[in-house]
């Protein structure tokens, strides 16, 4: 019944101003985000490699209207993959990207703004020893998002691009994309869609996503399993297995701060699994992603706000 609603605030600049002053040490915030600054996140990074898991880090940001601000992200992101690569993190941490946080939103020629700053990234990425994989944020912006993931993938076909099982469009996606090569992590979905383009219901979406799985891994390409349902991560096993792809062909995926028990004991099972991590200042609409997902973490929420 919060979804909606939550999702609404996740877009208020004026919640946003109110809330954003709460230190990302706070309980909740700190639950989620592990660090506002680069060596915060490189320090995070280190921990969960050595404990078996591998990593793709996300400088938070989105819906840039601003020139500047979406340069300062891709000077971030250009810090976060040397520092990766002088900590000889490269290997197993990559880079997650929100288009609308480098220049997709702005007026007049912000998809080739977009592009640009995410041949950047691609580039140091690629010096750095690793992978860019594109956030996928909400329906208006799909299709740019894919055409701009076409385009990187002429000169970097290592870039990896995520879909989501809400919409209806995902499986016809999932086709094209299950192409040698390719990279694509399936998530459900996390923005608040209309009907025409998007299932409403869980069970829907959980079918969709199913679905997709099937064409990932009945395909050439490199699925990446995001969820943290127990029953998509079984059928995803059993699916591995009916498809022959051994371990390491495909692997899971779960948000830093959710079920990290899960990560360890898939990780000592022998599959592949990687945290996404999100680091930095602009953590309100991600977390209010979060608290969508399970209204529940909203109590420890609102208790953060009110000690603060
Ligand atoms: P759900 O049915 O929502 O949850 C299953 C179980 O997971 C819950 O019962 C609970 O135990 C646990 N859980 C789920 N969410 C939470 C939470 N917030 N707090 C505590 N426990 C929780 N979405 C996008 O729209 N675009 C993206 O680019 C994107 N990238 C993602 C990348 C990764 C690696 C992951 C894991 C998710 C990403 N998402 C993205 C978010 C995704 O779309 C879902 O909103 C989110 O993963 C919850 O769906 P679920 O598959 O875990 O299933």
């Amino acid at each position: 019944m919060l979804r909606q609603p939550l999702l609404l605030l996740a877009r208020s600049t004026k919640v946003k101003d109110l809330v954003s002053t709460m230190p990302v040490s706070s309980g909740i915030v700190n639950r989620f985000v592990p660090g506002e600054t680069t060596d915060a996140a490189v320090t995070a990074t280190h921990d969960l490699i050595e404990s078996g898991l591998h990593v793709t880090l996300d400088f938070l940001g989105e819906d840039t209207l601003d020139r500047e601000q979406a340069d300062q992200t891709v000077a971030a992101y250009l810090d976060l993959l040397s520092s990766l690569s002088e900590r000889g993190l490269a290997r197993n941490a990559e880079v997650s990207v929100k288009l609308s946080a480098i220049g997709q939103a702005l007026p007049d020629e912000g998809e080739k703004v977009a592009l640009e700053n995410a041949r950047t990234i691609c580039h140091a990425a690629r010096n750095a020893g690793t992978t860019v994989t594109l956030d996928m944020e909400d329906h208006t912006t799909t299709d740019s998002t894919l055409g701009i993931l076409r385009e990187l993938r002429k000169d970097f076909p290592e870039t990896g691009a995520v879909l989501q099982a809400y919409l209806r469009r995902t499986e016809a996606d999932c086709r094209d994309l299950a192409y040698e090569g390719s990279r694509v992590r399936l998530c459900k979905g996390a923005y608040k869609e209309p009907e025409s383009v998007a299932f409403q219901d869980r069970a829907e979406v959980d079918k969709s996503y199913v679905r997709c799985l099937k064409v990932l891994m009945a395909g050439q390409g490199y699925p990446m399993v995001a969820s943290h349902d127990p029953r998509m991560i079984d059928i995803a096993g059993a699916l591995a297995t009916r498809y022959n792809r051994t371990q390491g062909s495909y692997e899971y995926q779960m948000l830093f701060g959710i079920r990290p028990d899960e990560q360890q004991r898939l990780a000592e099972s022998g599959e592949k699994v990687r945290v996404y991590l999100p680091y930095g200042g602009e953590w309100y609409g991600y977390l209010m992603r979060r608290m969508a997902e399970r209204p529940s973490n909203l109590r420890f929420f609102l208790r953060s706000l009110v000690s603060k």
